[in-house]
């Protein structure tokens, strides 16, 4: 029985006649240990500086709600951020200004995304990526992000009168599934994509991909 019980994965096996001050230890123990993993868990899916979720968390979360959509035929949605000309926040007032001006970006996104099943993530540097569920159309998706580029572009980043103030900005790149592509990379590289238009086109704005009219081929909708 005992070798049974800890192939099935138990952590500890205690046999009659038991003592309750041996039991109270070896509980205690058991919680101590899942405290620790559970801390270790949290910090290994946290992003250092923005305390939001990380690029790991995000590529975990993502497979997981993929493979949900796919089974139950549910819409997912992608948004990706990048902050405008930050390079030259950095150049202009200093890293740690930037890495401060980071911080209330990340919090203020994801202090926005309102549904249990959202996902607000810092995805690189000073991208971060918002992945939406239970999204059911595409405009429903860029309306969202067009709430996040307002919610950035009307913040006021001066803070107890010191430099920098006023408004940073972000541009935006939506891409939906099943819309733009039956792959999980599909996704990602649509939302890139429209991302990087979003640059090209002046900054500050929101750009959904349309490449499933542009190049996929009909027969990739069967
Ligand atoms: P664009 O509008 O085209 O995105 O211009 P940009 O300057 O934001 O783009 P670019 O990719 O040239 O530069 C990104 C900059 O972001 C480079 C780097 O200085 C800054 N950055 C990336 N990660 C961090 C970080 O953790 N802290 C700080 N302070 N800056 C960062
Ligand atoms: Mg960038
Ligand atoms: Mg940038």
């Amino acid at each position: 029985d005992e070798v049974k019980g800890f192939e099935r994965g138990a952590v500890d096996y205690v046999t009659k006649p038991f003592s309750p001050v041996i039991i109270k230890a070896r509980v205690r123990t058991h919680l101590e240990l899942k405290k620790y993993r559970d801390l270790l868990e949290n910090t290994s899916y946290c992003d250092g500086l923005t305390a939001i979720a990380n690029r790991r968390r995000f590529d975990e979360y993502y497979a997981l709600m993929w493979s949900v959509s796919i089974r139950e035929s549910l819409p997912l949605s992608l948004i990706m951020i990048d902050i405008d000309n930050f390079k030259r926040f950095n150049d202009g007032y200093g890293h740690q200004e930037g890495d401060a001006c980071l911080v209330r970006i990340a919090q203020k996104l994801a202090a926005s995304v309102r549904r249990k099943t959202d996902l607000v993530a810092r995805y690189g540097g000073e991208e971060f990526a918002v992945l939406l569920t239970e999204i059911e159309s595409r405009d429903k998706a860029v309306a969202v992000a067009e709430r996040l580029r307002v919610i950035v572009e009307r913040h006021n980043f001066s803070y107890e009168g010191r430099q920098p103030g006023g408004s940073v900005t972000i541009s935006i790149g939506v891409s939906c599934y099943p819309e733009d592509g039956l792959a999980v990379d599909d996704i990602i590289q649509a939302a890139d994509e429209a991302l990087y238009r979003a640059k090209n086109e002046g900054r500050n704005r929101v750009v959904a991909s349309r490449l499933l009219e542009q190049h996929v081929s009909p027969s990739r909708l069967e």
